[in-house]
């Protein structure tokens, strides 16, 4: 029998609609590349929105097509997020740190139409000139005076909105219909992409605002570092106008003394971002004495927080939330805000060791680890393996590309992360490594992430990373890569009496290189691929 309620799909637009109506007068405010800041409320968002997807109709933009952007985070960005899902066509965003080889495969691999792009990239634009699909759009978003630094066949982003009406019948689309679109990056081979649904968006925006709300809402502030040209800056464009939160868009200023004149400035309450980021932020904190006026809450995920992260924050009264995700799952996974007990009974020290667990699944995301036949594991906190999930916002498959899709999943439709994991009884998650970054050494295995999480702690060691490197006995060991914090290296020495508290004898790096910065990712993660292409003739003594 079915049960008898309307059926009304679920639509992106609606999250802006709502906020305008609802939260009027929460705010979005800008760094914008024109280097002021810009303000303005959800209201005045939906009827720029509303304008620009007149224009992206006008351009002949039809529902599925996708229209790409390359841009910084800013109040442009977030409407051309909600003008051209609302319209039904597909917001591709692009990762302008991305090679140029990458982002020509991606931009033909999409079948972009239009390509929407922030003053800073047009340089980058301009390179690929030659190169880019032939009928590609191109609309720079600045204003109309601006338009004479750059090439006449570009169009203005200001130009268009103004010239278009703010009257809009918004199409009522099913709820499966494809709405954004996102490649993953940073592995090896061509980049994949997750196409998310209004459905999978809308779910996933709900699952964030409920299960990472603590410090979103009404008369909150929310800073995302995490980009909105990644895996749509953590879900916080939806959830934000959703629960009311202010958006507070730091565009190209990423260091940690802008980041923290602008949260200091802005009362910014809680920020998100990838543990590199929070390095830069750190510094500067120390640097004042003091950390950002109304700094409350830290999500940090993208790759393992150090204890030393975490202790730092939780010592500023800054409670740390550990989340871990993917781009392929939306990607908000697990969540590690603690719930009341662990808070009351827990002593401070036990409490930072939790948070050192990737946290707990979020509603609609189930878990499930395995061994190396695909058996499932028990949830003991003991035994490890492949992590696998399923839900609401995880992909069905990648877009266009059959063989990764077949690769990808289980034989009961459960997604292979390509992480090892544990999971405790109490479904803790516990993220040991990536499988391509684990160590084996003579059958065994040495999680990088562990090494790393303990050497981040120690006074002279600025920012680390453990990879593999060949062994001609043991078939591979750990090589710890080390950035200074100041002058004095750290000794072999004194890494091993830090870590062998904590690992094995024979899981200590055999040996320690310095760097003067480490390799990152084009979504700001270390990259252990550049490492193991740096060390790859590394010869152990
Ligand atoms: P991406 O799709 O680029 O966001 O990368 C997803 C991958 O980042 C995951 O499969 C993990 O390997 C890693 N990752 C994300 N969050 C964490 C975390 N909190 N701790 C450890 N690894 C993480």
């Amino acid at each position: 029998m079915l049960g008898q309620m309307m059926h009304r799909d679920l639509s992106i637009i609606e999250i802006l609609k709502f906020a305008a109506e609802n939260h009027s007068v929460s705010e979005v405010v800008s760094l914008r590349t024109e280097g002021d800041v810009h303000r303005y409320t959800y209201s005045d968002c939906l009827v720029r929105v509303s304008k620009l997807a007149n224009a992206i109709l006008n351009l002949g933009v039809k529902k599925g097509d996708r229209v790409a952007t390359l841009a910084w985070n800013g109040y442009r960005h977030l409407e051309l997020y909600y003008a051209i899902s609302g319209v039904g066509a597909v917001c591709h965003t692009i990762n302008p740190r991305l090679s140029a080889e990458q982002m020509l495969y991606i931009l033909e691999h999409a079948g972009d139409s239009i390509l929407f792009v922030d003053t800073t990239f047009v340089p980058i634009i301009e390179k690929l000139a030659s190169k880019l699909p032939k009928n590609l759009v191109i609309i720079v978003m600045a204003s109309s005076e601006s338009m004479s630094n750059f090439s006449d066949e570009y169009l203005s982003y200001e130009t268009l909105i103004t010239e278009s009406s703010q009257k809009i019948i918004w199409p009522e689309l099913p709820e499966n219909t494809a709405a954004g679109l996102c490649y993953t990056s940073g592995t090896t081979g061509n980049p994949k992409g997750a196409l998310y649904s209004h459905r999978s968006t809308v779910l996933h925006a709900l699952t964030i605002s409920l299960n990472m709300g603590l410090f979103l809402g009404n008369g909150m502030k929310v800073l995302p570092v995490v980009p909105l040209f990644h895996v749509n800056a953590w879900g916080l464009p939806y959830a934000a106008p959703l629960t009311g939160t202010s958006l507070i868009f730091p565009g190209p200023n990423l260091d940690g003394a802008s980041l923290f004149n602008l949260m200091d400035h802005e009362n910014v309450n809680s920020a998100w971002g990838v543990p590199t980021v929070w390095l830069g932020l750190l510094e500067e904190i120390r640097n004042q004495g003091k950390a950002p006026s109304q700094f409350q809450n830290v999500v940090i995920g993208g790759s393992a927080a150090p204890k030393s992260m975490i202790e730092e924050f939780e010592g500023l009264g800054i409670t740390v939330c550990h989340a871990w995700g993917m781009t392929e799952m939306s990607p908000v996974g697990t969540q590690g805000f603690l719930p009341q007990p662990m808070t009351k009974l827990l002593s401070s020290d036990e409490q930072i060791l939790k948070k050192c667990n990737q946290g707990r699944r979020v509603f609609g995301v189930d878990l499930k680890i395995v061994d190396e036949k695909g058996s499932s594991l028990p949830h003991d906190g003991e035994a490890s393996g492949e992590l696998y999930v399923r839900g609401n916002a995880i992909i069905s498959g990648y877009y266009k590309n059959e063989q990764s899709t077949e690769e990808s999943f289980d034989k009961e439709g459960w997604f292979g992360t390509g992480d090892i994991a544990s999971i405790t009884s109490d479904g803790f998650l516990n993220i040991q490594d990536r499988a391509k970054d684990l160590i084996k050494s003579g059958g065994e295995w040495i999680s990088s992430i562990d090494i790393e999480n303990v050497v981040m702690g120690h006074p002279k060691v600025a920012n680390c990373a453990v990879i593999a490197v060949s062994h001609p006995k043991w078939e591979e060991r750990p090589l710890l890569v080390v950035v200074s914090n100041g002058n004095i290296r750290v000794t072999k020495q004194e890494i091993d009496d830090l870590l062998l508290g904590h690992i094995a004898k024979w899981q200590l790096p055999d040996a320690i290189e310095f760097l003067d910065a480490l390799p990152l990712t084009a979504t700001g993660k270390v990259s252990k691929l550049t490492l193991r292409e740096m060390f790859a003739n590394y010869k152990l003594t």
